[in-house]
């Protein structure tokens, strides 16, 4: 976050992170804001096993991931349960099944750059056990998981364990 320096306005070194949400610039009036993320990530669900992906890329790469993804400009959670799940496996979700369960904050690596989320859980459940067909390169296979062989160590970010940790008792 120190890395950005210069004011795109005013051209000055003059750039200060706060620490917390924001670039203020001590010359002019420039502010620049990188406020909390909306992400999601949901619980798909067939008898009392849980749908996961391996995640093939960086943060977090091989570690087990939900399936989901950040909220878009102008798109509900709801829209992004539906688009992330079509993107990431074909998968055709009824809207009106997916239920809410909790947030959570999150801290996302990417590039260097500390992205800061809010998490949002969503359960689905499907009426039979599906065969993912993998369309994205980010995910390098999915598994499903039996509640009583999930470890928690394997999941990749702490916002899921902490979920998982509670929801799994
Ligand atoms: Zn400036």
């Amino acid at each position: 976050m120190k890395d950005l320096k210069f004011c795109p306005k005013c051209g000055q070194q003059s750039l200060k992170w706060d620490g917390e949400k924001k670039w203020n610039c001590s010359e002019c009036d420039y502010v620049l804001f990188h406020n909390v993320a909306g992400a999601v990530a949901v619980l798909i669900k067939w008898d009392d096993e849980i749908l996961f992906t391996r995640r093939n890329q960086d943060p977090k790469k091989g570690k087990l991931d939900l399936a989901g993804g950040f909220v878009d400009p102008k798109e509900s959670a709801e829209e992004t349960c539906v688009r992330e799940l079509f993107e990431e496996m074909k998968l055709k979700v009824d809207i009106s099944q997916l239920k809410y369960l909790a947030s959570l904050p999150n801290i996302y690596e990417y590039k260097n750059i500390l992205y800061n989320t809010l998490d949002l859980f969503y359960e689905y459940q499907v009426g039979e056990k599906f065969e993912v067909n993998l369309e994205t390169s980010e995910i390098s296979e999915a598994v499903w998981l039996k509640k009583e062989n999930i470890n928690l160590e394997d999941i990749a970010f702490d916002s899921q364990k902490i979920f998982l940790e509670k929801y799994l008792k």
